[in-house]
């Protein structure tokens, strides 16, 4: 730290992304990136006259995008707008809407604490039941900004959306942000309140359903009053601030829904072969409705499966956290890289199985 950072930053504790490491070819089940590469009408669009077209900004309205997102998801431009991923997004949201107060679970997506933290948001953690399952009641009239993540993560577990209108419902005077990162592995989504309720905020990303987490690509629905504050900000911290070729690929995947939705779907059945076969070798695996699991052994600590794994050539996330750090972070990938898995996993574990 040098001697001119603003003192309110000094005690900033950062986001700490899952490890990118080049020292070898690991099988990356760490940071829910999707195994399967970007659709057909994606891969063709850094065109030679696109990539030309670099030297001219993006478009600062997002208008193509914004049209696209809107037609596909049945609501109009007015209720979309794009960002620099999701975490750009969830911080216009947080400099927007929480006024000084924002309420999240104990265990979450852990930018939410920075963001908060960043601007000096005080917190209201709202603590997961032991079966790490979110109590809707505790959100119900809580009266301040809240966040939730649904499907959460690192557990994995999904909340009806009727529970979430009925914490939207009692909260008219705060915003509610649903964090629908995962929702397209198999959870409902919270889209069609949005037309009924002028404080929900859907924040999505095409980092992991889409196959572009490289491009950077978030996106959010909310009534129009809603998105002309988030406009607002933007235009006030970077009004480009979405490339023209991750404009264009986000147009361009939507083209190719259909080879989305089979990869999701292929996800999701491999995610109940992982989850089978990780019972088989005794772990506890929470239900997930995303493409990851989150799972603990009685044997073995989470820190352990961890550094074993990795030696090994597989790379999943630990979180050095309480009430979570027996358990490991598994991304849901092919069918080829869970058998590696499980068989990694079974020369850790030993016994005769
Ligand atoms: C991955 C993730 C995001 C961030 O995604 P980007 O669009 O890549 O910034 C947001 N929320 C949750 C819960 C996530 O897991």
């Amino acid at each position: 730290m040098s001697r001119f950072l603003d003192p309110r930053y000094s005690g900033l504790k950062e986001y700490v992304p899952g490890e990118q490491p080049r020292d070898r070819k690991y099988i990356k089940l760490n940071t829910n990136e999707s195994p399967f590469p970007p659709s057909a009408s994606v891969m063709k669009c850094a065109t030679e006259s696109e990539t030309a077209d670099l030297r001219l900004y993006s478009d600062p309205s997002q208008t193509v995008l914004r049209k696209k997102l809107a037609d596909h998801y049945g609501v109009k431009p007015e209720n979309v707008l794009v960002g620099d991923g999701s975490d750009e997004v969830l911080n216009f949201c947080f400099m927007c809407f929480a006024h000084g107060r924002a309420a999240f679970a104990d265990i979450t997506y852990g930018f939410y604490k920075v963001l908060a933290d960043l601007h000096s948001i005080e917190t209201r953690i709202v603590p997961l039941a032991d079966d790490f399952t979110v109590d809707p009641a505790k959100y119900e009239g809580i009266g301040i900004f809240t966040v939730i993540a649904n499907p959460n993560a690192p557990t994995g577990i999904a909340l009806k959306v009727s529970d979430i209108e009925r914490i939207v419902a009692s909260n008219p005077d705060s915003v509610v942000v649903v964090d629908e990162a995962y929702v397209d592995f198999g959870a409902e989504s919270c889209l069609p309140l949005i037309e009924k309720y002028d404080n929900l905020a859907v924040v999505r990303t095409y980092s992991k359903s889409f196959s572009l987490a490289g491009a950077r690509l978030g996106y959010c629905f909310a009534d129009a009053g809603l998105i002309s504050d988030l406009d607002r900000i933007r235009n006030s911290c970077n009004p480009y601030n979405v490339g023209r070729l991750s404009l264009l690929a986000g147009a361009a995947a939507i083209d190719d829904a259909a080879y989305y939705e089979l990869n999701c779907g292929r996800i999701a059945v491999n995610r109940e072969y992982t989850t089978a076969k990780l019972g088989e070798l005794g772990f506890c695996v929470l239900p997930s409705s995303a493409n990851f699991v989150f799972a603990s052994h009685p044997g073995i600590s989470g820190k352990e499966l961890y550094s074993g794994l990795k030696e090994r050539g597989i790379l999943v996330r630990y979180f050095d956290l309480p009430r979570i750090d027996g358990h490991i972070r598994i991304t849901i990938g092919t069918k080829e890289q869970t058998d590696a898995l499980i068989a990694a996993l079974s020369e850790m574990i030993g016994g005769d199985r």
